[in-house]
């Protein structure tokens, strides 16, 4: 199981393919399905399947993704067998949030009944899914994309590192508790991953962060939240892999 997310000023099909050669990177941490997500000018696309990232690039033509925001994750399923309809990215009713998570939610199946009970409707039988709906229920209900990211973050229990995107929108909400996320600072892009070698090849400049923080990351900044809500300053935590 790996994730990786890149935003970036431009919008271009190089970034499909810097995507792919991240989960390649990330084989190592083991895996059954991969999925990617794009946000671009014609709106925010998923492709996924069962299976490993060679196959599944070929299958879905996932190089030829176009975007300026890119999501993507490799699985290793824990709630729900690993199936097509199972692969991360999952989204929201409407398919306007699309949300990749590594580790597993404990409340899940409370938190399913409650948002089916407001009638939100689910495609999958993941842990996971319950994340999109409910960013989506809190910014229904009036918040603001980030402090819906943040409302549902606060209602899971469990284990993530969990990165969400919304469309239209060039940023990419993220959490972190007991799984590894570390942001790589680029020129005019950004990356966030489950390890260092992801995004290496294209900037040795990170950022670990660490467990209960969140926050989003866009292709010039980084806000980030520690676990009391208190702004951190960045520039205190950046550091040069020299590897
Ligand atoms: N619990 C999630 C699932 O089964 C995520 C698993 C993972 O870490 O890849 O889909």
């Amino acid at each position: 199981c790996g994730i990786i997310g890149i935003v970036s000023l431009r919008e271009s099909k190089k970034l499909a393919e810097m995507t792919v050669s991240a989960l390649k990177r990330l084989e190592y941490r083991g895996y059954d399905s991969v999925g990617v997500a794009s946000i671009s000018s014609n709106g925010l696309e998923i492709r996924k399947a069962k299976g490993k990232v060679e196959e599944v690039v070929l299958q879905k033509k996932i190089e030829e993704m176009e975007g300026y925001v890119f999501l993507g994750h490799t699985r290793w399923a824990t709630h729900g067998p690993p199936t097509d309809y199972n692969a991360h990215p999952h989204t929201d009713c409407n398919g306007n949030i699309a949300i990749v998570h590594n580790g597993t939610i404990k409340n899940y199946k409370e938190l399913r009944e409650e948002l089916e009970s407001l009638g939100h409707k689910f495609k999958s039988e993941t842990d996971t899914e319950v994340i999109p709906h409910l960013i989506e229920e809190f910014m229904k209900r009036g918040m603001d994309p980030f402090q819906a990211f943040k409302s549902a973050i606060k209602s899971l229990e469990g284990s993530y590192a969990v990165l969400a995107v919304i469309n239209g929108e060039r940023r990419i909400f993220f959490a972190k508790k007991d799984n590894p996320l570390i942001i790589g600072l680029g020129e005019g892009q950004n990356f966030i991953a489950s390890d260092i070698p992801a995004f290496l090849p294209y900037t040795k400049r990170i950022l670990v962060i660490r467990d209960d923080e969140l926050g989003f990351v866009t292709p010039e900044t980084v806000y980030l939240e520690d676990k009391d809500g208190n702004v951190v300053n960045i520039k205190e935590r950046i550091r040069i892999v020299d590897w």
